[in-house]
């Protein structure tokens, strides 16, 4: 979107929104918070300097029919139009020394705070999140509570990343995708984004496919076939073909434990310590 440096910053200032209950640049946050409640979608909104990145894989599949239907909305604020000056700059040299850049406090601040709509009021849950390696890895549980919730902001960083008094002032929440350095924020944000949304009621047509797949018992996935029958002369297992359908819960309840321990001891204590059993003594068996 092309910069116009006389325009102010305000709630529709570099804003791209997507999806069919996109914004109206006139209307007021509070009420489009009342009609978007109305119509119950979920929304995020996105602080990037890559607004070009969005939906990006979001728009495709079942989060893009979605996102089109108006279950959900997504709004990527382009962190340059706060830039500073002509030039709008956003970083500047990190203090202390060092390589990098490092992305400056007003400008992120001014941001959040077009961004952050619902934080003001105890009436939305609405959290604003930080992508960050150094953040709380993210998992399916976070998932669960974020698509329970109003809507989310998510502040995605670039160069050595963010200002540390913009994430104190605002409580900002760090999350990170996992022990890994991106040089943005943008995929990390992607993921999270998907993760979530297709936890929305209607997203996913079918609900017992979020219910049994990985994490959402504390066990990884069993292992999944499907035609043909037979390929490179590897067979399917007898139990999924024999129609009856307690052996073949147990199947995949056994397999998906035994995955679970092999793969992810982490996984598998606090699944035994769920289920008031003794890690031990699981061992021993
Ligand atoms: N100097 C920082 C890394 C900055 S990477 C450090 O060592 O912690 C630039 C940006 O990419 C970050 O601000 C963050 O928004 C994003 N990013 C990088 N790795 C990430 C990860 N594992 N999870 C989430 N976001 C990440």
């Amino acid at each position: 979107m092309p910069s116009d440096p006389k325009e102010p910053a305000g709630p529709s200032f570099g804003l791209k929104s997507h999806g069919r209950l996109s914004i109206v640049a006139s209307a007021g946050p509070r009420e489009l918070m009342a009609d978007l409640r109305v119509k119950g979608a979920w929304r995020v909104k996105i602080i990037t300097l890559f607004p070009d990145a969005f939906p990006g894989t979001l728009g495709l599949s079942l989060t893009g029919k979605a996102l089109e239907t108006g279950l959900w909305t997504l709004e990527a604020l382009d962190l340059r139009l706060y830039g500073e000056g002509k030039h709008r700059n956003v970083d500047d040299t990190p203090a202390g020394g060092g390589a990098g850049m490092v992305l400056r406090a007003d400008v992120v601040g001014e941001a959040l705070t077009d961004a952050a709509i619902g934080t003001s009021s105890d009436r939305y849950k609405w959290p604003v999140v930080y992508l960050s390696p150094r953040g709380k890895p993210f998992d399916q549980a976070m998932a669960q509570n974020w698509a329970a919730a109003d809507g989310l902001t998510l502040l995605c960083g670039r160069f050595e990343g963010v200002d540390q008094r913009v994430l104190d002032e605002y409580a900002v929440q760090e999350v990170s995708l996992g022990d890994f350095v991106l040089t943005g924020g943008e995929i990390a944000a992607q993921a999270l984004i998907d993760a979530t949304v297709r936890l929305i009621p209607r997203v996913i047509g079918n609900h017992l496919s979020t219910d049994e797949e990985s994490f959402s018992s504390g066990l990884l996935e069993f292992p999944q076939y499907t035609r043909p029958l037979v390929w490179k002369d590897r067979v399917i297992p007898e139990t999924l073909l024999s129609g009856h359908h307690a052996h073949i819960a147990d199947w995949r309840r056994d397999m998906a434990e035994r995955l679970t321990k092999e793969r992810r001891p982490d996984l598998w204590r606090a699944y035994l310590a769920a289920q008031g059993r003794d890690p031990i003594e699981d061992q021993e068996q």
